[in-house]
């Protein structure tokens, strides 16, 4: 058994939301393993899916045999499938980059991210940008090029990695994430966002405008969801109100 953990981006989440971060994080720094890579990591995955936890235990037999470190290095290590792993306890700074461990927060991305190298999955790129925006929320700061900080802007190095995402598209991504609820809603017409036939996600925006109607407008609409005719005249009249179709600036998010 190993004491580190593999979460999917909702268990983090869950995880995230019970555990208290009494530190001071100001930064959120972002490596590639270099090795591992992805090479190492399939030849156990397709081995035994269950030996996959040694990635984990190798990186951290070597901070602390080889480099002579406390603990591993990083608090999270995203794999290629987008396993989350747990690493060092959050409370406790990194081993991340000279001289900026006290208020980082360390993120190491399993794999070789130079040119030529490895490509990031789709599933690894979901669970950094869910990463991200887990820990950013709960510690109350927001992304910019000076907040996600990458290895190589302090060190003489690649990391994480001379073909890794550009920083700007990163941030782009994760405030996209961030707002998936206005994504959802802000790019699409009043006709598509009211066909409940479309998707079941639809009911649970059907149900945020509801109770926003009720707060702003004493709708006083029943939460469920459908967009009856009731729900359906408040929020045109609400729209006609506002000026604007875009649900994101009614709902001011
Ligand atoms: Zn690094």
């Amino acid at each position: 058994m190993s004491r580190f953990k593999c979460f999917t981006i909702e268990q983090f989440s869950a995880y995230v939301d019970e555990i208290v971060i009494s530190r001071t994080i100001k930064e959120i720094h972002i490596h590639h393993t270099w090795i591992p890579d992805y090479e190492d990591f399939y030849i156990l995955l397709e081995d035994d899916p269950a030996s996959v936890y040694r990635i984990i235990e190798g990186m951290y037999i070597w901070h602390t045999k080889n480099n002579g470190w406390k603990d591993i290095g990083q608090h999270i290590s995203i794999d290629p499938e987008g396993g989350i792993w747990t690493g060092r306890d959050f409370n406790l700074s990194p081993a991340s980059i000279k001289g900026r461990n006290t208020y980082g927060f360390a993120i190491e991305n399993i794999g070789n991210f130079d040119k030529k190298k490895d490509t990031m999955t789709q599933e690894q790129l979901s669970s950094l940008i869910a990463v991200i925006n887990i820990i950013i929320k709960k510690i109350g700061i927001i992304p910019t090029k000076t907040t996600i900080v990458y290895h190589n802007q302090y060190a003489d190095k690649s990391c994480p990695g001379t073909a890794f995402i550009k920083k700007k598209k990163l941030i782009s991504l994760i405030n996209n994430t961030g707002k998936e609820f206005e994504t959802m809603t802000g790019t699409k017409t009043l006709e598509e966002i009211t066909n409940k036939d479309i998707d079941k996600h639809y009911v649970n925006i059907a149900k945020e405008l509801q109770q926003f109607l009720n707060i702003q407008m004493g709708a006083n609409l029943k939460i469920d969801g459908i967009f009856g005719k009731k729900t359906l005249s408040f929020l045109k009249e609400i729209i006609a109100f506002t000026g604007t179709s875009s649900i994101k600036k009614i709902l001011k998010i």
